[in-house]
């Protein structure tokens, strides 16, 4: 992984009066470059040619570069344009998924909002595993191979995929069918519980300079098709039975019953708290923890994303929590930005940039 010291060495000749905040032009870019020109930064997005149009069409940023892969970002030349224009890139969950959490940690030496030995972590399910472990947050029972299937299972593929191909099983005889089927079999898979409730997808920011975890927002996934399954009559079933999917297509606002918001703080502080005992000095910044809520008010988590999620994007005018907070219009894209802003000020770059 590329060390603190190579970036804060880049950080050290970058003209702090003279930043600029950039992303790539997908997932939460739109929010990101507006929290940044809120903040009083210079914007850059860098986006595919073919999607330049949608962050042009909104006025985003101040500068747009367009690529034909993302994977160009990587290359030299290019990493030191980006850098002589003192850009510190937002990363989010279309950098993890085009670039990958490896290249980015190993060979993108520009700097990064956030500790960037967080992507890895929370993009290896066996890492998230021991993080969540460590926290003490429960996590569905996993089973280690198909002859173990007991119970009603999801089967899930690695990456930030966004749920795509994955199926329910609750028998090991449908899950080769399935995987196979799917012709999915050669690749990595989990085979994890399938917990019935509630989801609630919580957004906290961390921030190393106050030393407090702040809950900004809440969202739901709208997810297809499993989301339109509930529109379709039970009678239809006898003839006709589709395959439940998880593909993200959107995102639902949410806020959670009073009575269990000390549960969602308990678990961001956790989170927080073993991610500096597992890699010091630990995550920084935007942060989700994907749980469901049983009926008996017990939370079961899945998933830790360690940047900002796209489920913020609700939430560019504030949220219900950011406004008791805040008291003004503050997205997480924004307060990735006033973080930066904080940190200028204090001569604290160093300590959320990485
Ligand atoms: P993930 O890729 O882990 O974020 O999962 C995608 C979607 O699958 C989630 O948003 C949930 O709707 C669903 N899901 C994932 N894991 C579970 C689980 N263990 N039990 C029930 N639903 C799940």
């Amino acid at each position: 992984m590329i060390s603190h010291e190579t970036i804060t060495g880049i950080l050290k000749n970058y003209d702090k009066e003279n930043i600029t905040i950039g992303t790539i032009g997908s997932h939460s870019a739109l929010q990101i470059l507006k929290g940044a020109r809120d903040e009083g930064f210079k914007t850059l997005a860098i986006c595919k040619n073919n999607r330049k149009f949608v962050y042009e069409r909104f006025h985003s940023a101040d500068e747009i570069i367009g690529v034909s892969d993302y994977r160009e970002i990587l290359d030299d030349d290019f990493q030191n344009k980006l850098i002589n224009k003192n850009l510190i890139l937002v990363p989010h969950g279309s950098l993890v998924e085009y670039v990958g959490a490896k290249n980015i940690e190993e060979k993108f030496r520009v700097p990064l909002s956030g500790n960037r030995a967080t992507l890895e972590w929370e993009s290896d399910r066996n890492k998230e595993k021991k993080w969540f472990k460590e926290a003490g947050i429960k996590m569905p029972k996993e089973f280690k191979s198909p002859e173990e299937i007991d119970r009603l299972v999801i089967v899930k593929f690695p990456g930030a995929r966004g749920g795509r191909g994955y199926f329910l099983v609750d028998h090991k005889v449908g899950f080769f069918k399935k995987i196979r089927s799917r012709g999915m079999e050669d690749e990595d898979y989990t085979i994890q519980e399938y917990i019935t409730g509630t989801r609630f997808y919580p957004h906290y920011f961390y921030s190393p300079i106050t030393g407090e975890v702040e809950l900004m927002s809440m969202d739901i996934r709208y997810e297809s098709n499993v989301d339109g399954l509930a529109r379709t009559p039970h009678w239809a079933f006898k003839h006709y039975a589709p395959e439940p999917s998880y593909t993200v297509t959107g995102n639902f606002p949410v806020v959670i019953r009073e009575s269990l918001l000390h549960k969602v703080l308990e678990m961001g502080d956790n989170v927080v708290f073993a991610s500096k005992k597992l890699f010091p000095p630990g995550m920084t910044g935007p942060f989700c923890i994907e749980a469901i809520c049983t009926d008996d008010l017990k939370f079961i988590a899945f998933e830790v994303s360690a940047r900002i999620v796209a489920g913020t994007n609700l939430y560019i005018e504030g949220s219900p929590y950011s406004q008791i907070l805040y008291n003004e219009p503050m997205s997480t894209g924004r307060r990735i930005a006033r973080e930066i802003k904080i940190a200028i000020e204090k001569d604290m770059l160093n300590d959320v940039i990485y």
